[in-house]
């Protein structure tokens, strides 16, 4: 080999790592949050729960675009995210769920997790939320879905809290929960900025 292909290979080689480097970094430069809106866009498979008169993916994105909307004024940066997620870093990540039953009003509000990591983070939502939420509480992680979520694989984050906020197929706490979705919204945001360390007003409930 000459010295001019010498010198075309060296670049080449070096423009490969450059662009490998680039994509490595922009796949995986982390964000401080990721809020998802559960089941959002999926026409097929777990397109998620619902009743006669509402749809849990419609609820998941109001709620998921209000807690985006309140950090981005709190000057927190967020990667909103629909069903179909990509490789992302993050320091806290929250996605947004209700639950469905087949016997009505069988169900309430839970919290998934994929590790003890993020035990605490919920311990402390579960605490707030309950102040507020009138209804049934699940044990943490009490289903495979809550435990296994295929989210958890994709998102790698420090702390990752599956929020479910009450039941969707029970008329008693969608007549609750269906006026109070953006205050439920800030109170997540409100959750969320406070375990970035940030000094942030209580929403009134
Ligand atoms: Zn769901």
């Amino acid at each position: 080999m000459n010295i001019k292909n010498k010198a075309a290979t060296f670049f080449a080689l070096l423009i490969i790592f450059l662009m490998a480097f680039i994509l490595y970094w922009s796949t995986t430069k982390p964000v401080s949050v990721v809020i998802q809106a559960g089941h959002e866009g999926r026409t097929t498979g777990n397109t998620g729960a619902e009743s006669k008169r509402y749809r849990e993916e419609e609820w998941n994105i109001l709620v998921a675009d209000e807690v985006t909307k309140q950090l981005r004024a709190w000057h927190i940066d967020v990667k909103r995210m629909p069903a179909r997620v990509s490789l992302t870093r993050a320091k806290i990540a929250i996605s947004i769920h209700f639950d469905g039953a087949t016997t009505p009003c069988a169900s309430g509000a839970s919290i998934g997790y994929p590790s003890d990591d993020s035990y605490d983070f919920a311990q402390r939502w579960k605490h707030l939320y309950a102040s507020y939420f009138p209804y049934a509480w699940h044990k943490d992680n009490f289903t495979p879905n809550l435990r296994n979520y295929y989210g958890y694989r994709w998102i790698h984050a420090e702390k990752f809290l599956l929020l479910e906020l009450g039941e969707i197929t029970c008329d008693t706490q969608t007549k609750w929960l269906k006026p109070r979705l953006k205050k439920i919204a800030h109170l997540i945001a409100y959750s969320i900025a406070k375990e970035l360390g940030k000094d942030v007003r209580k929403p009134l409930l």
